[in-house]
This record gives C-alpha cells, sequence and structure tokens, in this order.
C-alpha cells in the first residue's frame, strides 16, 4: 500500500496511533509525557510499507539484517524509566536500529548519542530522521558494548539489544545519578534493568522479564 493509500485508509492516522496509547496506558506505562510523544510519532515511518499497517500494533516487525524496531510497549517503559527522575540532557542510545526510539529520545532530550553496528541501518535512520528535520542526534557506526566514551560522561543511557552480562564501560560512562536502562541475560531469561551510578558504585534495578536481540561482538 502507498503511503497516500494508508493515509486515506486511516491506518496511520493519529486516531489509530491513540489507539496504540490506549493499549499501552492499559498495561501500565503512565508517563504523560512518553505517551503524548507516542501518540505523535508516525511509526509507520520506520518500517517498509509493506509493514506499515501493522506499525500500531503492539508488536516488534522485521527491519532486515536480522533486526527488529522494538515493540511499542518496551519503548514505552524504557524511554518512561530513563526519564523517570527528570529529563537527562545528554543520552547514550546503543542499538539505533529503525531509529524510532532515537526519534523519541530526541524529541524529549536536548541531546542524543546513537550508535549501531549495522551500517546500513544506521544509515537509513539517519536519513528518517534527516526527513523529519530531528537535528540533535549524533549518530556512530561502531560496536556499542563500548559505549562511546568521547562524549561520555552522559545522564542517561539506553541500550536496545541485550548482552549476556552487563558491560561495566557503560556504567563507566554515567555521570554519578545516571540512568542505565539495559536487558541483560540471553534466550528467555532476559531482564530488563536500570543500574543507577552512585558514588562508589551502582545501584541495581529489575523492572521485568523481556525478550531483546542479542548485543552482538564488532561491526556487522
Ligand atoms: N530501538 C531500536 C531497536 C532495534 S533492535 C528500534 O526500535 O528500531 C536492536 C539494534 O541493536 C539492532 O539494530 C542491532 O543491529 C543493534 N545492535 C546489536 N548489537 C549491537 C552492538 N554491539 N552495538 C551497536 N548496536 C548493536
Amino acid at each position: 500500500m502507498t503511503e497516500a493509500a494508508l493515509r486515506g485508509s486511516g491506518m496511520t492516522s493519529l486516531r489509530t496511533r491513540k489507539r496504540m496509547v490506549e493499549r499501552l496506558v492499559a498495561r501500565g506505562i503512565t508517563d504523560e509525557r512518553v505517551l503524548a510523544l507516542m501518540a505523535r510519532m508516525p511509526r509507520h515511518l520506520f518500517v517498509e510499507e509493506a509493514l506499515a499497517s501493522r506499525a500500531y500494533e503492539d508488536l516488534a516487525l522485521p527491519i532486515g539484517h536480522g533486526q527488529t524496531i522494538s515493540q511499542p510497549y518496551m519503548v514505552a517503559r524504557m524511554t518512561a524509566a530513563l526519564v523517570q527522575n527528570g529529563i537527562p540532557e545528554r543520552v547514550l542510545e546503543v542499538g539505533t536500529g529503525s531509529g524510532y526510539q532515537t526519534a523519541l529520545l530526541a524529541s524529549l532530550v536536548p541531546q542524543v548519542y546513537s550508535v549501531e553496528r549495522i551500517a546500513p541501518l544506521l544509515a537509513q535512520a539517519r536519513r528518517r530522521l534527516g526527513h523529519m528535520r530531528i537535528g540533535n542526534v549524533i549518530f556512530h557506526h561502531s560496536d556499542g558494548h563500548w559505549g562511546w566514551p568521547e562524549h561520555g560522561p552522559y545522564d542517561a543511557i539506553l541500550v536496545a539489544a541485550a548482552p549476556n552480562e552487563l558491560p561495566e564501560s557503560l556504567i563507566d560512562q554515567l555521570k554519578v545519578g545516571g540512568a542505565l536502562v539495559i536487558p541483560v541475560g540471553s534466550g528467555l531469561h532476559q531482564r530488563l534493568m536500570r543500574h543507577t551510578r552512585t558514588a562508589h558504585g551502582h545501584a541495581e534495578e529489575i523492572l521485568e522479564t523481556v525478550h531483546f536481540v542479542p548485543l552482538k561482538d564488532g561491526v556487522g
């Protein structure tokens, strides 16, 4: 279906997004800033046209290269966890993927740094955000296990793929009081965690059981 036909059918309309947001509320998302933003953000522009009519279902969808655009509920949950104690100024995102989460973050915080290991996905996300006139994101093609120390320390870090174990280098790139939201573990044993850096180490909190694609080594 073409973009115009989709719009005509109402499948990508504000009303459709509002229904998605109602489902997020029903699943326990309460952060009004995140809900308002997700009601506005055109998720259908972050998937290929053949999948656009499904963009407002609460599903992860394939984006090529064996990767997926994260499920709206998970994006909402992670974003809310990241901004829970105030809007961070500078955020590092690991796993740009489609750029949907990146666009949401960039609409909430002053500066986003986004790292992706698959070059064509990174290029596509950069183009999408360019078309949307979102200019406060700096993209980087790299293995995000190591974060992006050049621009650190960050007020918050969000990781969209699961390492088997917590990469300590990411904690090192947080300011004291800063939060890292990350799925950790393998297979069916992943947990979404929030680690808050303290003066002497970090405090951890388990948010819920999740299922993310693995954080892979090296660039693709
Ligand atoms: N938030 C994105 C999630 C995409 S899936 C979205 O909703 O579109 C996770 C992404 O993490 C994939 O694009 C994958 O290529 C990327 N990724 C996996 N391991 C990585 C690593 N070590 N460094 C950077 N990106 C990585």
